[in-house]
């Protein structure tokens, strides 16, 4: 599992204290460790709960036994990365970490996020998200995996059928199972591209041009 603090890949060596059973005839335990990259050493706290556990042991088991993370709160996604600009980071760190207590509004916050970077990186603006989409795939600049993903998520029903058309805007539409989710890996694909890669790019052609330069030859424009 990777550590939903630092991201660093460590082991799940989780310790069970177990709680008790409760009037909806669930049983409880918390489990705790702390992340084993010593930069890190940060407590994650989940709460198991079961239909079945062994109370000579004081374990949970059986096939119903569920968990959820109740520290650090969040979904365990890492942050946009440093050279997303805020005003698209912020709306999709916002959508991860909301993301776990309510799937509509993490979609809400990145499907306004996808907008903002078909809108702003690319200057389509169109009446709705689900044409936005279209003309970007239209551009033909996209690499195949990112055109294919952006094609499923204008699919999804509720920006076919709505689109989020501007004279709505601060409709809350309904979220398809995994709809959330795959917004959100969608948009990490998006941010590599305009803005890691992009980054990267303008990094190699800068030494580039300095070589050019301190060589007396003209720079690339
Ligand atoms: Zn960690």
């Amino acid at each position: 599992m990777k550590c939903p603090h630092c991201q660093v890949e460590i082991n799940p060596d989780f310790k069970e204290y177990y709680i008790g059973g409760y009037e909806n005839e669930m049983f409880y335990s918390v489990f705790y460790m702390r992340c084993q990259n010593p930069k890190c050493k940060s407590p994650i706290i989940t709460l198991g709960k079961s239909k079945q556990a062994d109370r000579g042991t004081g374990m949970l088991y059986g096939s119903s036994i569920t968990y959820q993370q109740i520290y650090p709160i969040g979904s365990n996604r890492a942050p946009a990365p440093v050279e997303v600009e805020s005003k698209f980071a912020e709306d999709y760190n916002e959508a991860c970490f909301v993301l776990p207590f309510s799937p509509k509004a993490s979609a809400a916050l990145s499907r306004r996020c996808l907008q903002n970077i078909i809108r702003l990186k690319e200057g389509i603006r169109e009446r709705n998200l689900k044409t936005e989409i279209d003309k970007l795939i239209a551009t033909n600049k996209l690499p195949s995996y990112i055109s294919d993903n952006l094609e499923i998520i204008r699919g999804f029903g509720n920006i076919a059928a709505h689109g989020m058309e501007d004279q709505v805007s601060g409709e809350i539409l309904d979220v398809e199972p995994n709809e959330a989710e795959f917004l959100l890996d969608v948009l990490e694909l998006l941010f590599d591209l305009y803005f890691v890669q992009a980054a990267k790019a303008a990094k190699m052609k800068a030494a580039l041009n300095q070589k050019l330069t301190s060589a007396g030859q003209k720079p690339i424009p």
